[in-house]
């Protein structure tokens, strides 16, 4: 059984807690910085991404999730979670962690589309996710080391760079636990690759 820790400053945590154990494994809430100590990989969850940075900095957890995304330990951003990771975001001078290559755009699916359903095919996922968008980015540019996992009206909505995944949507709020699962196997599959160092 593996243990992965979900940032619980802010947002959808207690979803993404409840999502981990679904699939059969420990989750951890995260509250202090030393618990990242604690988990095999780490989820930031959805909610509001400046207030996140403001609590992030509040509790001290800034170079702490810094080195444990550096330290090649999986990390899935969700939402707000994937504008935490992003190297760049739109029409702003700074980011904030800056562990995943790509530029994200805020907000960006308008006014009338402020939260939506729709089916998704994820690649090596599935092809039928019923994806819950609330306020969501969306990934404007990867690297080309970045995989391309989903997309929507031609926009990027989920993409993974080596040991980091990103979803624009929220997966742990509904009982499609395939995106979650997956996340779980490349913990599974980087914890294998730094016990063998
Ligand atoms: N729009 C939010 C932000 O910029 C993200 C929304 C979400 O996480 N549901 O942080």
């Amino acid at each position: 059984m593996l243990k992965i820790g979900v940032l619980g400053l802010q947002g959808a945590f207690r979803e993404h807690k409840q999502s981990i154990e679904a699939c059969g494994h420990e989750a951890l809430i995260i509250k202090k910085k030393e618990q990242l100590q604690e988990v095999d990989g780490l989820i930031l969850p959805g909610g509001e991404s400046t207030t996140m940075r403001r609590l992030i900095e509040r509790y001290d957890f800034f170079e702490a999730l810094q080195q444990f995304g550096q330290s090649g330990k999986p990390i899935f951003g969700t939402c707000a979670g994937l504008i935490l990771l992003a190297t760049n975001i739109q029409g702003q001078d700074d980011a904030h962690l800056k562990l995943m290559d790509m530029v994200v755009a805020r907000n960006a699916f308008g006014r009338q589309r402020e939260s939506f359903e729709t089916k998704l095919n994820i690649k090596g996922v599935t092809d039928d996710f019923e994806a819950v968008f609330i306020r969501a980015p969306y990934i404007a540019e990867v690297k080309e080391d970045t995989e391309v996992l989903a997309t929507y009206d031609g926009k990027i909505v989920a993409a993974q760079q080596k040991h980091y995944l990103a979803a624009a949507f929220h997966p742990e709020l509904t009982d499609d636990h395939h995106l979650v699962q997956y996340f779980i196997e490349m913990v599974k599959k980087y914890k294998l690759k730094l016990a063998a160092h």
